[in-house]
């Protein structure tokens, strides 16, 4: 049997989870897999069929017809909603609400649970999310619980948003950055927490290229790399 390596970084939103595990991925040599874009590509479909995102039955109703596909052009993943690359829609705000509600539906997790399995069960990944370590791949080589306080997140977000030239505010962010990391922490089924067994990593103090490293010098211990 071929030993595949998985490495599971999980966290609240803005701790730079994509961005780092992108990078380490790149490093190492192992394909990196953004679940929070499975997540939001099933709010965009409800938003797209007209179905209200906290509605269980409604959402669950679309998923026989949905097909969700990552796949990576010249290296960067695109994911695409039923052959349609919504890689960019997936990124707009309402986006990310629509997939913080979609989340706590049991039937949308189990729906995006298989495929997760799978893409690890084949694949060295870095895989990113809120219940990697806990829920998908509880044997994972390496879990990382990587955080930031609220406000620093919430200002990383906003100058990265500046710097696309969009019209953003400071409050409304940090507000949205605390309403989701309440929905995704006290929601009933795979709520946000640190496996027992994660590393914590908090960023608040780091630079990027500090955080990139200390995940690497972790991975490449840890896996004997
Ligand atoms: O990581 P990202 O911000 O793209 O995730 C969007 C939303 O998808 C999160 O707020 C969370 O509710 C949900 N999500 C999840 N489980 C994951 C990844 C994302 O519930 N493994």
């Amino acid at each position: 049997m071929n030993q595949v390596k998985n490495i599971a970084i999980d966290g609240p939103a803005g701790a730079g989870k994509s961005t780092i595990a992108r990078m380490v991925s790149q490093r190492l040599g192992f394909l990196y897999v953004d679940t929070g874009a499975l997540y939001r590509s099933i709010g965009v479909c409800a938003l797209r069929n007209g179905v209200k995102t906290d509605d269980a039955n409604g959402v669950e109703a679309l998923l026989p017809r949905v097909k969700v596909e990552l796949k990576f052009v010249d290296g960067v993943q695109h994911v695409f909603l039923n052959g349609d690359d919504v890689s960019e829609e997936i990124r707009k705000p309402e986006a990310s609400m629509a997939a913080s509600n979609v989340s706590a539906i049991p039937a949308v997790r189990a729906f995006l649970f298989d495929l997760q399995r799978e893409m690890a069960a084949q694949n060295n990944v870095v895989m990113d999310g809120r219940d990697i370590g806990t829920v998908v791949l509880p044997d994972a080589d390496l879990k990382i619980f990587l955080t930031a306080s609220p406000e620093e997140r919430a200002r990383r977000r906003f100058n990265e948003m500046k710097d696309k030239g969009m019209d953003v505010e400071f409050a409304p962010l940090l507000e949205e950055i605390k309403q989701r990391d309440y929905n995704d922490s006290h929601r009933a089924i795979a709520p946000l927490k640190q496996a027992q067994d994660a590393v914590l990593v908090d960023t608040t103090e780091n630079t990027l290229e500090e955080s990139i490293a200390r995940v690497e010098a972790l991975a490449r211990e840890r896996l004997g790399l």
